[in-house]
């Protein structure tokens, strides 16, 4: 598959503030190689010292992407299975955790042979060997390597020590890009430039020279503007990428590639320039524009976080999910997020009915209803009565995990009248656990085994036939990611399924169930397992797919 004979090597590094981009930068310039005929890999970076990204609270750190072999990563590694439409795994993600766990393994096993063992070379050399092994494990032409955090931070340094290293050993076969921030101060009306030349020069501290500048900002970068960056971070004027705010981001890579930031990186590595063809990338992002008649999607879970951003951040591939199914069929997704604590009876002021006033006073103007996974206690009675809602006034219902389990428990207390149903992750000593633990998980639990031991990754699921969900994927065997701890209890399995919450997916192997679908309803599905994650923005999820023809119809 490789054309180059080299292995060529891309480093995307942050300056002046974290979230300007670095990982859509990343992805697009995926998209472009890709688009150019290159085999492409990526690979994130985070360095925050916890092993992988499960561990971390998603309000700080935004949504735990799952990989097929069961990592836990960061959210970056979606955009960048979306945009190279490509799976990837453990070896595309490290953390600083993660890299100090295998020198000091390393180092356990007289693998140093008796040599102290040092930051520097110590730890970049084993940067750079999973750098160098997730390379050829997909044998890439080109691998793009997004360094987490900002420059001028301590964590990140030994991160760039590997790129140093690697540039010093192999010259014409790694480039840097820097994404950097360009404020336009309100009061001056003008982009400033200076932050990005701090920037630079902090890059250069580490021994590396940006080859491209992406000026991330509120407008467009202007002659004036970048002649200042080209003079004082040593960058070609012509390699300063005007990179303003867009509405989609899957406009970026044509934006970038208009400015021709792809020949401008091959030059960097002593490559010959190569045509892209963004034709198909071009007409998707058309179809988006084109979109316009709007349907509306409430998404009900606990609240967190400090407004719609965080919120955005933690559930971004459900979101990108139901824009690419939504696109797909030529609308425009209007996405609201609900506070299931507002249907909850808080301290038992508020009654039953005035609760399913509520819910309907808030519900009934949504063409369909999303419950995204969760952990906790926190909003799951809330979840529950909007759920009932859902269910009895056939409202296009999607459940993702603890949306799976949550209906589950909703039905056998509503209609199956078990009221003290409940998920053992919320009642431990529940009499009813709808939704239990299995064994080896419980000592997980009470031994403080949290990190990378739930379900995690990839788990295949047979279908049932004359389903929805068998309409939806035309196929016996699926495969889709995992990453829960508790399980769908079968003592509950033939009595719910004989009611009419059907279990249609179950695992060959373990017969765990995987997804439930309502009889008599357009469109009413619950799994166990997180689809959003295997969108991609031209190949909808068949679930999403099937639930926006539902909410349209
Ligand atoms: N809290 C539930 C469990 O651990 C669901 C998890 C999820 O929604 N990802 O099983």
């Amino acid at each position: 598959m490789s054309k180059l004979k080299k292995h060529k090597f891309i480093f995307i590094v942050g300056g002046v503030l974290s979230g300007v981009g670095k990982g859509v930068t990343t992805a697009s310039l995926g998209t472009i190689f890709k688009a150019k005929g290159f085999s492409v890999t990526a690979l994130k970076i985070d360095p925050y010292v916890n092993v992988d990204a499960g561990t971390m609270n998603p309000i700080e750190h935004g949504e735990v992407f799952v990989t097929d072999d069961g990592d836990e990563t960061d959210q970056d590694m979606g955009n960048y299975e979306r945009f190279l439409d490509t799976d990837l795994y453990s070896s595309n993600y490290m953390t600083t955790g993660r890299v100090y766990l295998s020198v000091i393994e390393n180092e356990r096993a007289m693998k140093y042979k008796g040599k102290c063992v040092e930051v520097v070379p110590h730890v970049p050399e084993e940067v750079i060997r999973r750098i160098t092994s997730a390379t050829k494990e997909k044998d890439a032409d080109i691998t793009l390597i997004e360094v987490g955090g900002t420059l001028g931070e301590y964590q990140n340094l030994i991160f760039l020590e590997a790129a140093r290293m690697m540039k010093m050993r192999n010259p014409n076969d790694i480039a840097t890009v820097l994404v950097s921030y360009l404020p336009v101060p309100s009061h001056l009306g003008e982009m400033k430039t200076k932050p990005t030349q701090y920037a630079s020069r902090t890059l250069n501290t580490a021994g590396l020279q940006a080859d491209i500048i992406v000026a991330r900002g509120s407008m467009e970068l202007d002659k004036p503007r970048s002649e200042k960056l080209a003079v004082f971070c040593g960058v070609p004027r012509e390699n300063c990428i005007s990179a303003p705010d867009v509405s989609s981001i899957y406009e970026i890579p044509i934006r970038m590639e208009n400015q021709d930031i792809g020949n401008k990186l091959l030059k960097a590595l002593k490559i010959k320039s190569v045509k892209t063809n963004l034709i198909e990338w071009k007409s998707f992002v058309k179809k988006i524009e084109n979109s316009k008649k709007e349907i509306k999607i409430a998404i009900v879970g606990k609240y967190f976080g400090t407004g719609k951003f965080t919120l955005s951040d933690s559930y971004i591939s459900v979101i990108e999910a139901i824009k690419h199914a939504s696109w797909y069929s030529n609308v425009k997704p209007v996405l609201t997020w609900v506070d299931s604590e507002e249907f909850s009876a808080q301290g038992g002021s508020a009654s039953g009915g005035e609760i399913q006033k509520k819910v309907h006073d808030k519900l009934k103007d949504f063409d369909g209803v999303i419950v995204p996974g969760g952990f906790g206690t926190r909003g799951v009675e809330g979840i529950i009565n909007a759920i009932q809602f859902v269910r009895e006034n056939k409202i296009p219902y999607l459940g993702l995990c603890y949306g799976m389990q949550l209906a589950s428990i909703e039905f056998v207390r509503n209609v199956l009248g078990k009221k003290k149903a409940n998920t053992v992750e919320v009642d431990p000593k529940t009499t009813e656990p709808v939704i239990h633990i299995n064994p080896n998980q419980k000592s997980n639990v009470k031994n403080h085994r949290y990190g990378g031991t739930m379900r995690l990754g990839a788990y295949d699921c047979a279908l049932r036939h004359d389903t929805k969900v068998f309409e939806a994927y035309k196929q016996d065997i699926i495969s889709e990611r995992h990453r829960h701890r508790y399980e769908f209890n079968n003592d509950y399995r033939d009595e719910m399924d004989k009611a009419g919450l059907e279990v249609v997916g179950v695992n060959p192997e373990s017969g765990l169930v995987e997804i439930v679908e309502l009889k008599n309803h357009p469109f009413f599905v619950g799994t166990q397992f997180h689809p959003e994650f295997k969108s991609r923005p031209m190949k909808p999820h068949p679930l999403f797919r099937e639930f926006v023809k539902a909410v349209i119809k």
